[in-house]
């Protein structure tokens, strides 16, 4: 019998494809808007600066100061720059990084959102910020934060180092994991996780052989897509809290921490809720969590938190901050069985 469900509806209008940087105008213009100023890391500058020559007389200018966490220092400069070039819109050209400084402009100026996702990561489907102050990452969800339009360009993602690749394709994949059985998981999620999963899994050999292939490119950004949506639409627990207090407390790197994690974070809520992850467990093989395992170390993808940057004796105090203060999980969060996960991710074992 079919669960209950309420399913939001999907408000982000979706353009995907090969070549779709080339509708940019149009989907400014279609939003109404006649400035848009174009966002990126310094890594991606270049880029930034190419596409707002396509934009013309729309493009209000360019900032290429986005960097990891989304630090509010670096936001209060992008915010007076988009108020000095007296722009609408923000166009956000890159990964999740440059997609978080788009999204804390427009929860501060009601901008509207154009986003080109050039990894996998995942936000830009998602009504989710995470922002650092003062060392302190906090992570708030406001409609206003949901971009209102995403333009997924196959083409832009074959420059995608391998490492980032794999890293930022197991972020994906965690996003569809927790949705599996998030509370408010409705029948629209749960299809697009199906579809995600064996994507992924088809797409990652294929990349880490040859990153310039197309098909498999066009395979992860589509799989990357349905699992951004997952993100945006449920809810989310252990193991997003988990890589939250790894990242913000211990300053770990945000791909790689959820790379490492994924597999005994999956492990420790099959043990709850294993039917529910019955669709990872068919598409790795094995169980869910030594299926991922298995798959991760396949494809190249970091497994120990100890090379990661963190320390044995960090493992206690993850654990204390990870389960200070109570949330929902399939399985009840004790501090024992997170110090024993975390003993795990350190280490890189296979979870049993
Ligand atoms: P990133 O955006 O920090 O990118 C890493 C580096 O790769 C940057 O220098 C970037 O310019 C470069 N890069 C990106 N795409 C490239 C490409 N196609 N070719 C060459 N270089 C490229 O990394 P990320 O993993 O995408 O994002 C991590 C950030 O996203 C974290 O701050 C995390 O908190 C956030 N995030 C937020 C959500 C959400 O819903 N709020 C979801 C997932 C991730």
């Amino acid at each position: 019998m079919t669960r209950p469900f309420t399913f939001p509806g999907l408000t982000t209008r979706v353009v995907f494809g090969h070549g779709t940087l080339a509708q940019v105008p149009d989907e400014v213009a279609r939003l109404g808007h006649s400035r848009a100023l174009v966002l990126s890391t310094p890594h991606q500058k270049a880029e930034a600066e190419a596409l707002a020559a396509t934009l013309g007389d729309k493009a209000a200018g360019v900032f290429a100061g986005a960097a990891m966490h989304t630090p509010v220092e670096v936001t209060e400069e992008a915010v007076a720059a988009f108020r000095g070039a007296q722009a609408n819109c923000v166009v956000s050209l890159g990964g999740g990084s440059t997609t978080g400084l788009g999204k804390a402009i427009a929860v501060r100026t009601g901008a509207d959102q154009v986003v080109i996702p050039t990894t996998y990561a995942g936000s830009e489907m998602t009504d989710i910020l995470g922002e650092t102050a003062a060392g302190e990452k906090t992570t708030r969800r406001d409609p206003a934060i949901r971009p209102e339009v995403v333009v997924y360009d196959v083409d832009l993602t074959l420059t995608l180092p391998v490492g980032l690749t794999v890293t930022s394709a197991l972020n994906a994949i965690a996003h569809a994991m927790e949705a599996l059985y998030a509370p408010d998981r409705n029948p629209v999620i749960e299809a697009m996780v199906r579809e995600a999963l064996p994507a992924f899994r088809d797409a990652l050999p294929a990349l880490a052989q040859d990153p310039q292939d197309r098909e498999a490119r066009s395979g992860a950004l589509y799989a990357a897509w349905c699992c951004s949506t997952a993100l945006g639409y449920v809810s989310m627990a252990l193991h997003h809290k988990l890589a939250h207090v790894l990242g913000g407390s211990f300053g770990l790197p945000h791909a790689e921490t959820h790379a490492v994690l994924l597999p005994h974070t999956t492990a420790y809520n099959e043990a709850a809720v294993g039917d529910l992850l019955k669709p990872i467990a068919q598409t790795f093989g094995g169980t869910a969590g030594a299926g991922l395992w298995h798959f991760a170390k396949s494809v190249g993808a970091p497994l120990r938190l100890a090379d990661l940057g963190l320390t044995e004796p960090d493992l206690d105090r993850a654990a204390e901050i990870a389960t200070k203060n109570p949330y929902e999980n399939p399985r009840p969060v004790s501090r024992v069985g997170i110090r024993q996960l975390l003993q795990q991710a350190y280490d890189g074992h296979c979870p049993t």
